[in-house]
């Protein structure tokens, strides 16, 4: 009987794997006219990326879905597939909605999408010794991809096939809520579900009134299995618990601040890895039943919140637009804090401080940080300019829902443009790149652009999305990631023989240059030392220098001018 033979108990230390999984929702579908099984694009080894959608209108198209007054929530199980509770807790859901009925009323205003697992590599990479830390299943699946990376660092950069489906679904679907369902590693505590939700000012107004006012009162008062739901677990010192907790904003190569980008409220469910598999599916089902009962009362009010923050950055991206932020050591409130006792003791095996958690219950109320501010804010352009030769960065936009269109005829504009320097590479890879550090300069300019120049506006939906793909300043900017090593090479080198000539007569006509040259020598002696950087720098003052080296290729036009543009692809 479907409903009983995969997910009972006993099957609940035995989750299903994929094909299990798949079959499953197939049966949903056969057995419900309001289920249906979409896939939304494919694994790099083949499989099918599943996408369940539930829906009383059958309004199984993102066409027909928008067609309704409902609003549309996307659950993601799986991203990271050993974290796997997220998966059985929608599969209870859509059991218990579609055939028992016994939550058919979660369907009234609400259109469900299910990702049952995301990284399907992953969850297939099955084994019983995939997470150290954590309580069961007895197998669970592994972190990352089958090209070992991690796709909760990918959203921005969308190197891996599968974000790039991703990107694609949720561009399509627009939801109006989305939740990312994981199992958290960290200090121990009794909280069987900790969260987070974006609420601060890296998401747009009235979605983050919407959240602060309907959401966070709700969660704030949740019980799974009796125990109240915590914030995000972020301890301030694991020796000593009593200095606090502290939440803040991430950067949008996570998933959740990703989609805050986009105007949607996006939640995190994080259970906790210490207890029993059970009790993390229930605890998981639970949060989703209640944010699911929360939608169904305020989908008008969320719907009309998520619409007036879309139609606010189409009209107009806020000025000035902040791009990273920082957590006050100051603390805001108060967290009623359900932890263990804990005693702290040398450890001759680490040579460091061993936390040994009891099971003795102890709580207490503990600071929590939770005023964030804007560290860094840009005054956004009026359009970004993309020569068209930047193929790659074109597509990952296009990908990410921002809209551009192309320049007709070349054109002379004038133009903001930055200049790097003193850029720095990471050794060591990081999800699969050498991330770069630099320092920018902002100067202005007049610059020819070439026909089929990409030119991305800002006054259109994913704008958040365009500036922080493209402001350099930003954590998680493309040419941060590496997308734009060649600009920072020299690719015309001198003949010394050459070079000491010219560097003598240079010198002889130019006694700001020489005095620019011997003040150089005296500061850095890394300089001093290289006749390469010596020769070079006169190099740099002659004409025959490289305008480009170092040179960020992406314009930002600061006027409105009226430009020509070719048909829209
Ligand atoms: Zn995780």
């Amino acid at each position: 009987m479907i409903g009983s033979h995969i997910l009972s108990r006993v099957d609940l230390r035995k989750p299903p794997r994929y094909t299990e999984t798949i079959d499953y929702c197939r049966k949903l579908e056969k057995a419900s006219p309001w289920i249906k099984v979409l896939t939304f694009g494919k694994s790099p080894e083949g499989r099918d990326l599943v996408l369940v959608v539930a829906s009383k209108d059958k309004a199984f198209s993102p066409t027909s879905a928008r067609k309704t007054d409902k609003a549309i929530l996307i659950i993601q199980n799986g991203i990271h597939a050993g974290e796997i509770d997220g998966k059985d807790a929608c599969l209870m859901l859509l059991r218990d909605i579609a055939i028992t009925k016994t939550k058919a009323s979660l369907l009234d205003n609400v259109i469900l999408l299910t990702i049952p697992i995301y990284n399907v590599y992953g969850h297939e990479r099955f084994g019983k010794f995939n997470r150290i830390n954590q309580n069961g299943p007895k197998e669970m699946g592994w972190r990352v991809t089958g090209q070992n990376l991690n796709l909760n660092r990918d959203y921005m950069k969308a190197d891996a096939p599968e974000t790039q489906a991703w990107l694609k679904m949720f561009n399509e679907w627009l939801p109006d809520f989305f939740i990312d369902a994981h199992v958290t590693d960290g200090a121990d505590y009794q909280h069987i579900v900790t969260y987070g939700i974006e609420r601060y000012v890296n998401i747009a107004e009235p979605v983050r009134s919407w959240v602060n006012e309907k959401y966070v009162p709700m969660i704030s008062e949740l019980k799974t299995n009796s125990i109240p739901v915590a914030p995000y677990i972020s301890l301030r010192d694991h020796l000593d618990p009593l200095k606090g907790l502290q939440s803040g904003v991430a950067p949008p190569r996570l998933s959740t601040p990703y989609v805050a980008l986009h105007n949607r409220p996006a939640l995190l469910i994080e259970t906790h890895m210490m207890k029993d598999y059970q009790s993390r599916v229930e605890g998981t089902y639970q949060t989703i039943v209640a944010t699911l009962e929360l939608m169904n009362k305020e989908y008008l009010s969320l719907r009309k919140a998520v619409h007036q923050a879309d139609e606010g950055t189409l009209k107009n991206i806020e000025n000035p637009f902040p791009i990273r932020f920082q957590t006050l050591d100051v603390p805001n409130r108060t967290f009623h804090y359900l932890s263990f006792k804990q005693t702290n003791e040398p450890s001759d095996i680490s040579g460091g401080t061993w936390i040994k958690y009891t099971k003795e219950p102890f709580e207490t109320d503990i600071p929590h940080f939770d005023s964030v501010v804007v560290l860094k804010t840009i005054v956004p352009p009026v359009a970004y300019l993309i020569p068209p030769q930047w193929q790659e960065i074109i597509n990952r936009l296009k990908l990410h829902g921002v809209k551009f269109e192309r320049l007709k005829n070349q054109v002379e504009l004038e133009v903001e443009m930055y200049r790097f320097s003193n850029a720095k590479w990471q050794q060591s890879p990081y999800e699969g790149r050498h991330p770069v550090t630099y320092e920018v300069e902002k100067f202005k300019d007049r610059r020819m652009f070439p026909a089929g120049t990409a030119v991305v506006r800002l006054n259109q939906r994913a704008a958040r999305v365009a500036i922080h793909a493209l402001e350099p300043e930003a954590p998680d900017a493309f040419v941060a990631w590496g997308f734009f090593d060649a600009v920072f090479e020299q690719k015309e080198y001198t003949e010394d023989y050459v070079m000491e000539p010219m560097a003598r007569e240079m010198i002889s006509k130019d006694s700001a240059l020489k005095k620019e040259f011997e003040s150089k020598l005296q500061s850095d002696t890394l300089f001093a030392k290289s006749p390469f950087a010596r020769l070079n720098f006169f190099y740099q003052h002659s004409p025959y220098w490289d305008s480009n080296v170092n040179l960020y290729p992406i314009a930002r036009l600061i006027k409105s001018v009226p430009l020509k543009f070719e048909a829209e692809e």
